[in-house]
């Protein structure tokens, strides 16, 4: 198996084989073309499976396909649970999109607004968030969601250990109700899948 044959564009293969990923990983072969077909994903997938590449180098794709380009409003929300995931993960995203013309942000609490509020302003195509730092953006009018196409929790069961259910549904709330919806997670308790039955439709279910 390929990163090509999975339906991703040359710029993209290019990149991953400069990076030396030659073959995908059993997260990526199952959420590489759901993601790509537009579908929504329930993914079971721990840290060291590759889940990030998986769910963002679709989103890339998607994203640098659509000829939307230079609109200032935010396409993909990328929400993660600490500040530590976030940097990592917008770490992944700018790798990965080397090349394409798309814009990406991090924005985590702990850290002055401003400077997240002035990158926002030239705007963003990728976001990746943490969900309180996300609604202060919002309470400030520094974000629009009426343009989000794709929405990903990643991990999700760390999301609501730490207590960000709420903040989850008041975003939820804000974003539009046509979108996809990608959830990762390690663990599937009873109220992983409640906020699974809420928030996506006949989810591809992947487990790695
Ligand atoms: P993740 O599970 O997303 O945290 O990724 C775990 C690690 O695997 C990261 O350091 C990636 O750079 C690496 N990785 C992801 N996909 C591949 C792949 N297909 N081949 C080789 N390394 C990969």
């Amino acid at each position: 198996m390929s990163f090509a044959s999975l339906g991703l564009i040359d710029q993209i293969v290019r990149t991953l084989d400069a990076l030396a990923y030659h073959t995908p990983t059993a997260v990526q072969e199952q959420a590489i073309p759901a993601v790509l077909a537009g579908r929504d994903v329930m993914a079971a997938a721990q840290t060291g499976t590759g889940k990030t590449a998986g769910f963002t180098l679709p989103i890339l794709q998607r994203l640098a396909k659509s000829g939307e380009v230079g609109s200032n409003a935010v396409r993909a929300l990328i929400l993660v649970p600490t500040r530590e995931l976030a940097e990592q993960v917008h770490e992944s995203v700018r790798t990965y999109a080397e090349g394409l013309p798309l814009r990406t942000m991090v924005a985590y609490g702990g850290v002055s607004i401003n400077p997240q509020m002035m990158a926002l302003r030239k705007g963003v195509d990728v976001m990746v968030a943490t969900p309180g730092r996300l609604l202060d953006l919002q309470r400030q009018n520094a974000v629009r969601f009426n343009e989000v196409k794709t929405l990903v929790l990643d991990e999700a069961d760390r999301m609501l250990d730490l207590g960000f259910a709420r903040e989850l549904d008041g975003i939820m709330k804000l974003l539009p109700k046509k979108r996809q919806t990608l959830l990762f997670s390690a663990t599937f308790s009873d109220q992983i899948r409640a906020l699974s039955n809420q928030m996506l439709r006949e989810p591809v279910r992947i487990e790695a």
